[in-house]
């Protein structure tokens, strides 16, 4: 892609209220726009950053052997009062239509899941069955703040699985936690796996994934010794624990970030809808649900926020929007500039033939505007040609997150792409 085709430009400033790196730099760099409080549009460098990340999650859904479907985000109202939802959600925006119904826009999406899989479920031999999604959720949230870590409108995986016993469950729960640590690992990120309450469904298994930053709005206990982890909301304020149970070194509390959280469901909605199946006995018997959430558009700002300095984001190259951020500095010389075009022409197809995805910015700029935007952007690696590197026939090379670069002589530049 050219810089000087891409219809969003980066800004000088970032905007006034925004206070965390997530706001301050995808805003700044054209990455997103506020279109309201809480509430985002995706645009071209923030959207193929959202694309690789739920590409990642897709292909470890897909291993774990869930199959993808797409819900509906209107949902009607009557499956919302079966479970009890539809007067005790508060953050469920509720949309009425002229012909005097009214619609739940879905926050999530156990009330059409349950009814849905229950349909195709008779007996136990069509279990075990995992579904997801990436799609869209909307909640009224009261406290919708500046970045997309916590939108009204924000993206979601969530997977439903339906299990005919306890340990059926357990055992796929457990698969995926392992999967979560993994896929966010592929992501570039860090998490705990901390211990949550499971909130309305106590007494069962939930575990949220929670990264460690100060941009976080949860306060975790972390032993730093055993690793173990939990969420500073589930102690009783009067009895806060310094040191862990186990081991005895003391507890550290950090700031942290839920971008996943997984539950075990129980029977509480195959109940409500009646969802039941025969077992091996022929006798009519509950089924089991667990649930398995990761904001996926929380993701992308976790990721901003562990990884950026003073001058913009340091894309990690799994979840970055281009690999290469290829500038071209101009020189005075009609002839000299003759060169340059041609170099950087022809250095950018045939990086673009050999599958690396670069972002060249071909534009009439200044070298501080070009080399500032390339470090806001935050593409793992830049290309730089100019007079002085021409003169040694060669680019400049260097990495965003490392302060050397060096020479690498046109000749070579093919073959050490090929190892970004
Ligand atoms: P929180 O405690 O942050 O309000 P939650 O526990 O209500 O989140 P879940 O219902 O567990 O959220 O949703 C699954 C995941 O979706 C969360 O772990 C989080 O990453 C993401 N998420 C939830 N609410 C929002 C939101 N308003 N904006 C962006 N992401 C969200
Ligand atoms: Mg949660």
């Amino acid at each position: 892609m050219r810089l000087s085709r891409l219809f969003t430009k980066t800004s000088k400033s970032a905007p006034a209220d925004a206070e965390t790196a997530n706001a301050k730099y995808l805003i700044q760099g054209g990455f997103v726009h506020q279109e309201m409080a809480g509430v985002y549009s995706w645009l071209p460098l923030g959207l193929r950053v959202l694309h690789k990340v739920e590409n990642i999650i897709r292909e470890e859904m897909d291993k774990l052997g869930a199959q993808e479907i797409r819900m509906s985000a209107l949902q009607p109202k009557e499956s919302w009062e079966i479970t009890g939802r539809w007067n005790s959600m508060d953050v469920l925006f509720k949309v009425p239509s002229q012909t005097n119904k009214e619609y739940a826009l879905g926050p999530t999406h156990e009330e059409i899941v349950t009814p849905l899989v229950g349909l195709f479920i008779h007996s136990y031999k069509d279990l075990p069955v995992a579904v997801y999604q990436i799609q869209s959720k909307f909640r009224d949230e009261l406290r919708a703040k500046s970045g997309v870590m916590r939108g009204r409108e924000f993206g979601m995986k969530d997977l439903y699985s339906f299990h005919a016993t306890q340990g059926d469950l357990e055992n796929f729960y457990g698969k995926v936690m392992d999967v979560y640590i993994k896929l966010f690992h592929r992501c570039g990120i860090d998490t705990k796996v901390v211990e949550a309450s499971g909130g309305p469904f106590t007494k069962k298994l939930s575990h949220e994934f929670q990264v460690v930053s100060d941009a976080g709005e949860d306060v975790i206990v972390i032993c730093p010794k055993c690793e173990v982890a939990q969420n500073s909301e589930m102690f009783d304020p009067g009895a806060v624990k310094k040191n862990c149970p186990t081991c005895g070194s003391a507890y550290e509390y950090k700031k942290g970030i839920e971008i996943g959280n997984i539950f075990d469901l129980g029977s509480k909605f195959a109940d409500a809808f009646k969802v039941q199946l025969m077992d091996e006995a022929g006798e009519r018997q509950t089924i089991l649900m667990g649930c398995y959430g990761i904001g996926t558009t929380r993701l992308v700002g976790s990721i901003v926020e562990v990884s950026h300095d003073e001058r913009g984001i340091i894309w990690p190259k799994s979840v970055a929007p281009y690999a290469v951020h290829l500038v071209t500095l101009k020189s005075k010389d009609a002839e000299i500039q003759d060169r340059i075009d041609e170099e950087s022409e022809d250095l950018y197809d045939t990086l673009i033939k050999e599958g690396v995805e670069v972002l060249w910015d071909d534009r009439d700029a200044s070298p501080g505007e070009k080399l500032a935007d390339a470090d806001l952007i935050g593409c793992p690696l830049r290309i730089l040609i100019s007079e002085k590197t021409l003169k040694e026939d060669s680019v400049e090379w260097k990495f965003r997150g490392e302060k050397e670069m060096r020479l690498v002589n046109l000749r070579d530049v093919i073959e050490e792409s090929r190892s970004i």
